[in-house]
């Protein structure tokens, strides 16, 4: 059974709302916070050891520590709930179900770093839910834990909440603070860092939901006990989004000390892939991570088994693992088709790029072209090539991480199943009607 932090309250009835969240211990932590100085709750978070949970696991405790203090100068948190990663649903989750939860985590969060002014930004789609941190954030300051001399500590933190427009760029964090700004969402070049020049060119610290999230039982149980959950760099809980070819799709909390296999096939998560079909493959954090085949997920080259954590799943490096990402995960059966499933992306990618750098905003398309054609048979073996090349051209080549994000999901579809693009180009008459997938396994 594993640990829960973050969900342990969420199947309560009304713990959306103050009062239940109060009565089930809701903003004890933020109590306790209050009393400590900011230099020991930081010092609790990089003790806790927690990375940051929108995808790129940076240390939360160090990224705080970056932000600057000139003096005179406002100071920001941001919270980045522009969560639009393909297969990813987890803040969407904890938004909903659990807003206290965020907004605690945001005051001992906003005390710590010396913002007065703190923002969410949520992503346009997420349209019914602004109104639910609204509705909190009032709540949480009609009863003193928001606005001016918050528990007579003196400290004032007023929280807003900013909608998107629906665009996947502007959860990139420099293209957030430019749409939060009332600019269009295009990525700054990095760095300066936000911590140094962020929202109005203040110092900004920006985090995903879940890492604010998770400062709550942080405080809680303490750094060090939250440090004691999980294995080596990967500590404290993690959510994950599952969903593709499973059984029970849905977001679980797990520890990090689980393997895939059993977050797949065992009743307390997917609960197995429907009609006994085999596992073909899955992409474990979110669309711009690595595809790895079943062989490889299931155990490392080492034949060690393959856990959910940050470590083993980028075991191998890119050539064999992949990364814990945003913790989507994608399951895909035997009947699924890689270079369809591959295709889909590359558009989503093409159509999102903002365009700024060519190698994204030409290669995107390209690769988006190509895959078109390759699918539906109209491909040839040099096209494979090409395609391999584009990706190649594209990887760090860019302003932001989304040109990568949509070179590996190429890259490792083709390292990984190029039989499956190759049986495309050989068989053009059954592209059309069967898949891969189903002809072949
Ligand atoms: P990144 O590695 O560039 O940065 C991670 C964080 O650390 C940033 O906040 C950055 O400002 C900070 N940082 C890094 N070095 C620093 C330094 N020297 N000084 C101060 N701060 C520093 O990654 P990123 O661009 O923030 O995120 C990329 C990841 O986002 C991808 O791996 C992907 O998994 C994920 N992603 C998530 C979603 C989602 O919906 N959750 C969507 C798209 C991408
Ligand atoms: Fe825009 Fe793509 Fe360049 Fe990022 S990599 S700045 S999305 S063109």
């Amino acid at each position: 059974m594993s640990k829960k932090l973050l969900l342990k309250d969420a199947h309560i009835e009304g713990i959306r709302y103050f009062e239940t969240y109060r009565k089930q211990g809701g903003y004890t932590a933020a109590e306790k916070a209050l009393k400590m100085t900011p230099e020991e709750i930081l010092e609790e978070v990089k003790v806790s050891g927690l990375r940051g949970r929108g995808g790129a696991g940076f240390p939360t405790g160090m990224k705080w520590s970056f932000l600057a203090k000139p003096e005179g100068v406002p100071r920001h948190l941001v919270v980045n709930a522009d969560e639009s990663e393909p297969g990813t649903f987890k803040d969407r989750y904890l938004m909903e179900f659990l807003p206290h939860l965020l907004i605690e985590g945001m005051l001992i969060s906003s005390y710590t770093l010396g913002s007065n002014v703190s923002y969410i930004y949520i992503r346009g789609e997420y349209s019914w839910i602004p109104d639910i941190l609204e509705e909190a954030i009032e709540e949480a300051k009609a009863a003193g834990f928001l606005g001016k001399n918050i528990l007579g500590t003196g400290f004032d933190c007023e929280i807003y909440v900013q909608r998107g427009g629906g665009a996947y760029i502007c959860g990139e964090e420099t293209a957030l603070l430019e749409s939060l700004e009332g600019k269009r969402g295009n990525p700054r070049l990095k760095p300066p860092f936000p911590a140094v020049k962020g929202l109005w060119e203040r110092p900004t610290v920006v985090n995903n939901v879940e890492s604010i999230a998770a400062i709550v039982p942080i405080i809680d149980i303490t750094g060090a006990e939250y440090a004691k959950i999980g294995v080596g760099r990967s500590t404290g809980t993690k959510l994950i989004s599952a969903c593709g070819n499973i059984n029970k799709p849905g977001v679980y909390e797990i520890d990090m000390t689980i393997t895939v296999e059993e977050f797949i096939y065992s009743d307390e998560y997917c609960g197995g892939i429907p009609n006994g079909k085999k596992l073909k493959a899955c992409i474990p954090g979110g669309s711009s991570v690595p595809i790895v085949p079943a062989n490889l997920l299931l155990k490392t080259v080492n034949g060690e088994p393959r856990y959910m954590n940050y470590e083993s799943l980028a075991d191998g490096g890119f050539a064999t693992g992949t990364m814990m990402g945003s913790g989507g995960f994608i399951v895909l059966d035997e009947d699924q088709c890689v270079v369809e499933h591959t295709m889909t992306l590359a558009r989503f990618y093409h159509h999102e790029s903002c365009g700024q750098c060519t190698p994204c905003r030409e290669g995107t398309g390209w690769m988006h072209k190509i895959l078109k054609k390759i699918e539906k048979g109209e491909g040839k073996m040099e096209d494979i090539d090409l395609l391999w090349d584009i990706q190649r051209k594209i990887e760090g080549n860019t302003i932001c991480p989304l040109g990568d994000a949509a070179a590996w999901p190429v890259a490792a579809a083709i390292r990984h199943f190029r039989d499956e693009f190759e049986w495309h180009v050989k068989n053009p008459e059954l592209c059309l009607t069967q898949n891969y997938g189903l002809a072949n396994y």
